[in-house]
């Protein structure tokens, strides 16, 4: 009999987990809900986006489904290494086995949609935009969404129930009304915001290489990241403490450009008036990491990605591996035979260990600190050097196995608890 899925969420794990359950035959009747508008037709000046880079897990993930892996290279760019700059306008190079693919959470949305959209007709799958699911009833197997636009309610029964919807997930939420559900819900130390360049005019001299992620850190642990795009122009995450950063007291736009002209040098004189002042108004955003003791209620209802594992952004890990429990649902679909029960249980048992360890990586493997900053690249440097020499005698560096590799992420941090330790102290003082 054909199950009525119904997906909460079209962020990149919910609709990547559809192309994956569409190829399954036709065992699977899809409904996706998305709380926000189509991100097709909004302008992008509307939509919250930021950059994000797409290693090794998120790709194989991609790749998986035929015309997915092409799509999504087709709109990024290319890295192949990250430099380090420093407040006295030098710069240290980290390269890169293999790159990194880096666009807009918003470009990576829109090209999930359009494969799925190409290759499904609404048979088989529909999407629901400005759906907002406000809540669940488990025994009843139904979801209560919010027309967004008419403000009306309505319910929706399902045989299988996906919570695909970000950090702040609602499915989640109410497995807190069921017995011996636990989940830790962390705000990380930093805020952010994100900052949008033009192309540079072709007379600006910038030592800002378009295939490498820039990154400065302050000593007040404010991080700056910045990667260039397809189309030319340049985002960035600037990331900094809650309390007591400088960007507080920053209000107006001459301020603004002052403060990039000081701290980020190469930045400020790229900076044009017009983000200057969008950048003052634009909301700053908090990120929360997530850590529960199962992902599954009942035997119809599973969390993945975000919902499921959220992770500081420091480690550009928390996309890959949404699209990463894509692959883990697929696999243990594949070994149970499609039996749903069994299968939303495995999933819990089989990813529970690599998505705390996620999260605890997200915390501590990149310092904040700039003193621990010079020994993680020093060490970094050290590791790949020995692994490249003696490869049998010496893992890959943290960063090479967390980017570049599909070792379970309980495997790495096994392998790097003394500094994953020597940053979790650093950070307590
Ligand atoms: C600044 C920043 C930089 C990042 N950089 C990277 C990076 O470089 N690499 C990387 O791998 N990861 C990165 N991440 C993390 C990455 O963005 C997330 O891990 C990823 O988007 C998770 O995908 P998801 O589909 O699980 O959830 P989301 O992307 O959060 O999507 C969830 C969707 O559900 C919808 N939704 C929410 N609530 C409801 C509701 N009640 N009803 C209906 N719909 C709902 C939302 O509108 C959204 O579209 C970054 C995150 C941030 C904030």
């Amino acid at each position: 009999m054909v199950k009525k899925v119904a997906i909460v969420g079209a962020g990149p794990s919910g609709l990547l987990l559809a192309h994956y359950l569409l190829r399954r035959s036709d065992k699977y009747q899809i409904d996706i809900y998305e709380r926000r508008s189509d991100p097709r037709i909004i302008p992008f000046s509307k939509s919250r986006t930021f950059p994000i880079s797409l290693s090794a897990r998120g790709m194989n993930a991609l790749r998986q489904i035929p015309g997915l892996e092409a799509a999504v290279k087709a709109i990024s760019l290319e890295m192949t290494g990250a430099v380090f700059h420093q407040k006295n306008g030098k710069a240290r190079l980290t390269p890169r086995k293999q790159s990194l693919f880096t666009l807009d959470r918003t470009s990576l949305v829109i090209v999930l949609l359009e494969k799925l959209n190409e290759k499904h007709d609404n048979s088989q799958l529909n999407i629901h935009f400005n759906c907002q699911c406000t809540q669940v009833d488990f025994a009843a197997k139904k979801a209560i969404f919010k027309q967004v636009e008419t403000e009306t309610d309505f319910t929706v029964d399902y045989d299988w129930l996906i919570g695909a919807d970000g950090s702040r997930s609602v499915v989640r939420e109410s497995f807190f009304g069921t017995e011996l559900f636990e989940c830790e819900q962390k705000y990380i130390p930093s805020d952010y915001k994100s900052i949008f360049l033009p192309r540079p005019d072709a007379n600006v001299e910038t030592n800002l290489k378009p295939d490498k992620i820039h990154t400065w850190t302050l000593d007040d642990s404010t991080i700056f990241l910045l990667l260039h795009q397809r189309d030319g122009t340049i985002s960035g995450v600037i990331y900094f403490p809650h309390q007591n950063n400088q960007l507080i007291g920053l209000s107006s736009k001459e301020e603004v450009i002052k403060f990039f002209c000081e701290h980020f040098p190469e930045v400020g004189q790229l900076m044009p008036e017009s983000e200057a002042a969008a950048f003052l108004t634009r909301p700053i955003s908090r990120i929360i990491t997530i850590r529960c003791n199962r992902y599954h209620q009942g035997n119809s209802v599973l969390l993945i990605g975000d919902a499921a594992h959220a992770v500081s952004s420091s480690i550009g890990q928390g996309c890959n591996a949404a699209l990463e429990d894509v692959v883990l649902l697929n696999q243990l679909l594949d070994e149970y035979s499609d039996n749903l029960p069994t299968v939303i249980e495995q999933f819990t048992i089989r990813r529970q260990s690599d998505a705390h360890a996620l999260v605890e990586l997200g915390d501590y493997a990149f310092p904040a600190s700039k003193s621990l900053l010079i020994e993680f690249i020093f060490r970094e440097l050290i590791s790949k050097t020995l692994h490249r020499l003696f490869p049998q005698r010496f893992s890959p560096s943290l960063f090479e196995l967390i980017s570049e590799s599909t070792v379970p992420y309980s495997e790495i941090l096994n392998l790097y608890q003394g500094w994953i330790s020597k940053v979790k102290k650093s950070n307590q003082i």
